[in-house]
């Protein structure tokens, strides 16, 4: 079997010029956009804006990458091409977000429009294995071609956030609360990213790894350089190439294990061709030139087994959601963010974050959605004894 290439150019700084030089060069070792988009086609580019942020905090695609797929395709001669993308927070629109991250700005000098990521309607999907539809925004389902211009970012629950997870801002708004409240484990939650993927087909996915964000993420991380941008057809094995550059067994990360196992891509060092301006390096040669062991990310395994032996205790045992009450500024984002009916956590008018763990399903939407970084993955020293380091 032929395997899957995966570009890797390095880079270590944002100035627009290098970019589109490091973007270009990206797109033409893999093949050349033109081999996988047609110029006839709809074009749609889906960064990743998942809230109002400056660019520098590594929350959002940054706007020199997204300027430089732009760039390629208009001198390319792509005449039909719009982005968009569903930020989590329903107050948080797609274009307030876009404008914070500079991204809107870039979007109207290349003369690209926005789709229309505030609506949508339900798309069928019979063949989903985990998930058979799905609540697609308008702009998503009016494209041919989907370019998916992810960050390489932690994630609470799913370990990583990288081209497989990305695709979850084509769900509108407060819809994407609802697919955690019934997909609530982050086996369960990738699955139905897989089929999210098997159902939307991105064509191409590009990473901006250049300033990662490591840590408290997908929102309240620590920005962290990376230097690399990285290019492929197959999200799997793109996200299990960013997996090895930050010292994490891809089969720890439930994207790439449940992709794999979807049939969405491949995931394993063998299948995996990295291309890189040095040539076709291995995962290990490739971990060593380009990687970070310090990248902080959580590299623990909970022994399932041990526990179930202590079922009555689990919501206590069990890495959970903690706010930092001298950071909380009772918003009340948390409450509205939780999918939970009864709702987990209480906060707003004047109170702030009160959790119930009996009630909480641990999908982190409260700690994505705060905007104070108050909301942290806490992981008692009863949690830490049964591996969950
Ligand atoms: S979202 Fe954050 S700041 Fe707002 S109430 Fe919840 S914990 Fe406090
Ligand atoms: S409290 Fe937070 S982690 Fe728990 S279910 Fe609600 S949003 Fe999810």
């Amino acid at each position: 079997m032929a395997k899957h290439p995966v570009v890797l150019i390095p880079l270590d700084h944002y100035e627009q010029q290098s970019v589109d030089a490091a973007v270009a060069r990206g797109l033409e070792m893999l093949g050349g956009v033109e081999s996988i988009i047609g110029k006839e086609e709809k074009v749609l580019l889906k960064p990743n804006l998942l809230g109002k942020a400056l660019p520098q905090k590594a929350v959002t695609t940054h706007f020199s990458v997204f300027s430089a797929v732009c760039k390629v395709l208009k001198e390319k001669g792509y005449a039909h091409v719009s982005y968009g993308d569903s930020p989590g927070h329903p107050t948080t629109t797609p274009e307030k977000a876009a404008e914070a991250c500079g991204i809107a700005a870039e979007a109207k000098k290349w003369g690209v429009p926005a789709g229309e990521f505030n609506s949508g309607s339900v798309v069928h999907f019979p063949e989903g294995k985990a998930c058979k539809s799905f609540y697609l925004c308008k702009a998503v389902q009016e494209t041919d071609a989907l370019i998916n211009i992810c960050k390489m970012k932690t994630h609470a629950l799913e370990r990583i956030t990288g081209a497989v997870k990305n695709m979850y801002g084509c769900i509108t708004g407060v819809n994407k609360a609802t697919g955690h409240a019934h997909f609530p484990s982050s086996e369960a939650f990738a699955d139905m990213l897989a089929d999210l993927h098997r159902c939307v087909k991105p064509r191409l996915h590009i990473m901006d790894g250049i300033m990662a964000m490591e840590g408290n993420g997908p929102t309240s991380g620590t920005p962290v350089a990376m230097n690399v941008l990285l290019f492929s057809l197959d999200p799997v094995a793109l996200d299990s190439v960013y997996a090895a550059l930050v010292h994490l067994d891809a089969h720890m990360v439930p994207t790439c294990v449940s992709g794999a196992k979807a049939g969405l891509g491949v995931m394993e060092a063998d299948e995996i061709e990295i291309v890189t301006p040095d040539g076709v390096l291995s995962m290990e040669e490739v971990q060593r030139k380009y990687g970070n062991p310090d990248f902080d990310v959580f590299r623990g395994v909970m022994k399932k087994h041990l526990l179930a032996k202590f079922m009555p205790l689990l919501p206590f045992l069990q890495h959970r959601p903690r706010a930092d009450m001298k950071k909380c500024v009772a918003c009340g984002i948390c409450e509205q963010s939780c999918p939970v009916p009864e709702k987990a956590v209480h906060a707003g008018n004047g109170q702030k974050a009160r959790y119930d763990y009996k009630k909480c399903i641990r999908c982190y939407c409260c700690q994505e959605m705060c905007p104070a970084k108050a909301i942290e993955v806490y992981r008692s020293p009863w949690n830490k004894l049964l591996g969950g380091k």
